[in-house]
């Protein structure tokens, strides 16, 4: 074999592919329930909208991008995430001037050279939404109910809600002060990237996945026992919310989440099933991504959801993904004018939007049949010489066997009326 699938790439083969094709309907009806429209970007971008619109002290932009020189020297990027391009979609096509808010979902794989483990990938799949222009706390919740929403249509249960608030950049020029002084003392502790963090954005330092920064930020001043007024209000209107939807939730002070243009709210969903990527969604608001990408002070909020531990999560829940299987009819021929009469007939049967299949490998009628049952056709029909001069065959119930003679100019009447 020349080559194997690069690391961290994953086939999605047949026998897989109804779980993927059953969560992919299920959005769609979410999301039209919700009143979101689908949105589709291109797989790379330039490279320098990722580093404004992920933020360039994040994981993503410092460690994980897929970023080449194209041939005439562009730096482009394959997308590490979703919000950056729908960010500039939005702007770039002036949905400001659209009433608002602008509600988008989206269905894409990303890209992240990550160390790959289980729910770890360099290819993975995102769901995701954005909302754009609503500023007050009522989308935060109907996002999150939104989530939910998808989550029990699944069937998934035991998957917690963590939210927190992050305050804006008025209150967060307060606490980095407060988090630099009690992290000055620690520096030689921090990790590479960490130091390098510490001047431009110190709240980073605090989603650090290392372990000996983990261990001097446990700590480490909450941004959330500090944030103003404004978003003090802001967080108690998301929990009021929460609480009139019955939706149950804990606040993770932890949490301050991967994008740098995060304000106020953020949340994560997290499952105990799958090992240590348990983190199914993340999302929250980011007041300030729309000016920083060159567009009007915008407020804007979404989410994103990962498939692969999605089913990770349903598959340890033991949920079954519903498969259609089998065919409407296999049609059995001997000898070549019969061969030629049933590439017509299965022609017909699959314009009437049944259906249909024929042998394509010269097989002996026995072979035929054994194949009509491997392919699941509830109905099969022998056709040879004598029943094409006669215009007579045997529609066969391959279930219950029984055999009905019927006129050949019939069968696509009887199967489209029959309740296969
Ligand atoms: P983590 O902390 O696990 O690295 P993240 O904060 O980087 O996650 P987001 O950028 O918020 O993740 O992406 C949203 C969701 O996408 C995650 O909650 C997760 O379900 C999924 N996801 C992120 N990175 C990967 C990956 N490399 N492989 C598979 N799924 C991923
Ligand atoms: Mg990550």
């Amino acid at each position: 074999m020349l080559t194997k699938s690069p690391r961290g790439t994953k086939d999605i083969l047949p026998s897989e592919v109804y779980k993927w094709q059953y969560i992919e309907k299920k959005i769609a009806e979410l999301c039209n329930n919700f009143g979101y429209s689908e949105i589709r970007l291109p797989v790379f971008e330039h490279t320098e909208l990722f580093q404004r619109g992920v933020g360039d002290t994040t994981d993503i932009v410092q460690k994980e991008m897929y970023t080449f020189l194209d041939k005439s020297e562009r730096s482009i990027t394959l997308r590490p995430e979703g919000t950056a391009g729908v960010v500039r979609s939005y702007i770039e096509n002036g949905m400001a001037s659209l009433p608002q808010p602008i509600k988008l979902f989206y269905n894409i794989t990303a890209y992240r050279y990550e160390k790959v483990q289980k729910g770890r990938y360099r290819e993975f799949h995102q769901f995701g939404i954005e909302a754009f222009g609503a500023a007050g706390p009522t989308i935060d919740v109907e996002i999150i109910s939104m989530i939910n929403t998808f989550f029990s249509e699944l069937g998934i249960g035991d998957v917690s809600l963590n939210i927190n608030s992050i305050g804006c950049p008025k209150c967060r020029a307060e606490y980095n002060d407060k988090l630099i002084k009690y992290l000055t003392p620690n520096l030689n502790s921090l990790c590479h990237t960490c130091n390098s963090r510490f001047e431009r954005n110190p709240l980073r330092i605090i989603d650090c996945k290392e372990e000996t920064c983990k261990k001097v930020t446990v700590d480490a001043p909450s941004l959330t026992d500090n944030i103003c007024e404004e978003c003090s209000i802001h967080f108690d209107g998301l929990k009021d919310g929460l609480a009139n939807l019955g939706i149950s939730y804990k606040v993770d002070k932890n949490i301050v989440r991967g994008l740098d243009y995060y304000t106020k709210t953020v949340f994560e969903f997290v499952s105990d099933n799958i090992g240590a990527q348990g983190t199914v969604c993340g999302g929250g608001r980011y007041d300030g991504l729309i000016e920083a990408c060159g567009g009007a002070p915008t407020p804007g909020i979404g989410f994103a959801i990962g498939i692969e531990r999605l089913i990770l999560v349903m598959e340890s829940q033991g949920i079954e993904f519903p498969k259609s299987e089998g065919i409407d009819i296999f049609v059995a021929t001997i000898g070549k004018k019969a061969e030629k009469y049933a590439q017509k007939l299965i022609y017909k049967l699959r314009k009437e939007g049944l259906s249909a299949q024929m042998d394509l490998m010269d097989r002996s009628l026995k072979a035929q049949m054994k194949y009509a049952n491997k392919l699941g056709a509830c109905y099969s029909i022998v056709l040879g010489d004598n029943e094409i001069d006669t215009n007579k065959a045997f529609l066969k119930n391959m279930d219950s066997g029984e055999q009905k003679e019927i006129n050949l100019d019939t069968v696509i009447d009887r199967l489209k009326n029959i309740d296969i």
